[in-house]
């Protein structure tokens, strides 16, 4: 029998630095695919439909819950949902790719229980809220109300770290970088 892929799952609170995480893995370590998933939001600038997500409308979203085609779905904000749609998954596992999931942390735990000892996920931890609100802060693109918001989200969002398989924190980003790719290795090795 052919050999299924795996999954792995990366969750954080925003500006613990998942994305350039998940960037460095996929520099590192061959033979992984990004999982697609389907969003009500708009594009960004140079953002391709099928690449970065599958930008439907909310109708067309919607059905696909009616429908129940999705592993899981979360109104990330308000307004706008997000969501992993199973048969993308399912097609992408069965001829034997691994799939890299960049995910809310709601949406984390959700694959995780759908696809048990077939998944891994990865909870990046911020070093603490301090060094989380001076991230974002740096960005520049966050008022104080949006910052608070922020800040307060992580904070809940950090209370699930312990039910992720493995948690890696994000203070020094090349020691950060060394252990995800060390890890998501030693799980697909296994
Ligand atoms: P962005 O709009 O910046 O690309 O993503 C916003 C947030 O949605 C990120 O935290 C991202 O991890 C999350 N996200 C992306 N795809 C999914 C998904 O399929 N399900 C869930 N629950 N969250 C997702």
């Amino acid at each position: 029998m052919k050999k299924m892929g795996k999954l792995i799952i990366f969750s954080a609170p925003s500006g613990a630095g998942k994305t350039t995480l998940v960037r460095a893995l996929f520099e590192r370590v061959d033979g992984l695919d990004f999982s697609v998933s389907a969003t009500t939001r708009k594009p960004r600038n140079g953002e391709v439909h099928g690449r970065e997500y599958f930008f439907l409308d909310e109708e067309v979203f919607k059905a696909h819950i009616q429908n129940g085609d999705f592993v899981e779905y979360e109104e990330v904000y308000p307004g706008t949902f997000y969501g992993t749609l199973k048969r993308e998954v399912e097609s992408r596992l069965s001829i034997g790719r691994h799939l890299v999931f960049d995910i809310d942390v709601m949406g984390g735990l959700k694959v995780k229980d759908f696809f048990g000892e077939q998944a891994l996920s990865m909870f990046i931890m911020p070093p603490n809220l301090d060094t989380l609100r001076e991230r974002l802060q740096g960005r520049g693109t966050e008022t104080d109300a949006s910052l608070q918001k922020r800040v307060d989200k992580a904070r809940w969002e950090m209370s699930y770290a312990e039910r992720f398989d493995t948690i890696v924190i994000n203070d020094h980003l090349e020691t950060a970088i060394m252990e995800v790719c060390s890890k998501v290795k030693e799980f697909l090795s296994k």
